[in-house]
């Protein structure tokens, strides 16, 4: 067996959706919505699905796929990218893997920034890749700016970044993104950028890419999440953005992944991603609502909530809400105890990762962001 895999645990978010499955809990655990979202995409496709070919599409995608996801971010992030520098994949962590199998060779280096999604860091190590690991530290989570140049060698090859961020619900502002793109500027550094919660911002922030930055578009690549876009995470229909240098090769690496992603399914996104801007905004309206709901319940209570600028998640610290108990130890017994699931931010982490944070997800129904506040609360008062 390859070593990276042999002894390596299930995913926490599957083993946690596979606990919350057998008990009965309440799962803020892995990152999914309660609720399907855009049922017009959902019937796009199954009309798709009946009437139009199920054989293999294009390798590249369905030209009408490329061509939508192009007038999307045209239309939502000012990018001018032409429908032959867009890929599709089965799903964004398809398009991640299939990045790194083709932008390095073995023994490039890989900067990565803790906390980082579960994926990322076998993905590098089974590429070939060395990963050059920095952190972001609590409670402001800002970038550790003299870390990621001291990380920089003549080795580095690319820089693998996530924004927003999951688990931390951070968003990068102009001045982080500019920093970043000045650094793989000097070093010729390509950054693969995770993009997946572009849509899912609050508070009138917009999403900015950083393959639209000056300089940037030559060494980028962009990954974009249709499951994310539109609350339907279950579909994988990811896509890749990136000028012809790089997709090539990510082109070559994906053919020989899945190759191909289902057609009725593209067919649904294609639809979506031609909906009217305040569709989206709409999205996002709710679940900003939805995170406010549980946080505001959470703090009621006598948590601390930290700040959620997007994505699905809210941070909660447990020292700072009187809890002295490890992020491990508290998920272990919400969930035994109080049927709740959630994550430990440890779990983000390959070393030195603190202990407090833990993850909660808010994409859920009034009445059960409600009832999770109450069972968390119950929590916590049998603790501090
Ligand atoms: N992205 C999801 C999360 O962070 C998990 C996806 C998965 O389970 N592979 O919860």
């Amino acid at each position: 067996m390859n070593p990276i895999y042999c002894g390596m645990p299930t995913t926490i978010f599957e083993e946690m959706s596979a606990l919350a499955r057998a008990t009965g809990a309440i799962n803020l655990g892995q990152g999914f919505p309660e609720e399907d979202g855009f049922p017009e995409v959902r019937r796009a496709a199954a009309e798709a699905l009946v009437s139009r070919s199920n054989q293999y599409p294009p390798m590249a995608g369905l030209p009408e796929l490329r061509e939508a996801v192009a007038t999307h971010y045209a239309a939502h992030q000012g990018l001018t990218i032409p429908p032959s520098d867009i890929l599709v994949t089965s799903g964004a962590t398809e398009a991640i893997a299939a990045s790194l199998l083709a932008l390095i060779a073995p023994g490039d280096e890989v900067i990565l920034i803790q906390p980082l999604y579960d994926a990322y860091l076998p993905l590098v190590l089974r590429a070939g890749g060395v990963p050059k690991l920095v952190t972001m530290e609590p409670p402001k989570w800002s970038l550790p700016r003299a870390a990621l140049r001291a990380a920089i060698g003549p080795r580095t090859r690319l820089l693998l970044l996530n924004n927003p961020v999951n688990p931390l619900g951070k968003a990068l502002d102009e001045e982080e993104l500019s920093f970043l793109g000045q650094l793989c500027i000097a070093h010729d550094i390509v950054a693969i950028c995770d993009e997946v919660w572009e849509h899912v911002v609050f508070d009138g922030r917009r999403h900015l890419p950083l393959i639209g930055m000056e300089g940037m578009a030559e060494r980028t690549v962009k990954i974009g999440s249709a499951g994310k876009i539109f609350s339907l995470t279950g579909w994988k229909v990811g896509f890749v953005l990136a000028s012809p240098a790089l997709l090539d090769p990510i082109a070559r690496a994906h053919q020989f992944l899945t190759f191909t992603t289902p057609p009725a399914l593209q067919i649904g996104v294609a639809a979506g991603l031609a909906k009217p801007p305040a569709e989206f905004a709409a999205m996002r309206a709710g679940y900003q609502r939805s995170r406010d709901r549980l946080g505001g319940a959470l703090a009621g209570g006598g948590y601390a909530v930290l700040p959620s600028e997007g994505t699905y998640f809210l941070t909660i610290d447990l020292a700072a809400s009187g809890i002295d108990e490890s992020d491990t130890d508290f998920c272990a017994r919400i969930v035994r105890d109080h049927s709740v699931a959630a994550i430990p931010l440890s779990a983000f982490y390959s070393e030195n990762a603190p202990r407090t944070f833990v993850r909660l997800c808010f994409a859920k129904k009034d009445a059960t962001l409600d009832d999770a506040a109450e069972r968390l609360i119950a929590a916590r008062n049998a603790r501090s």
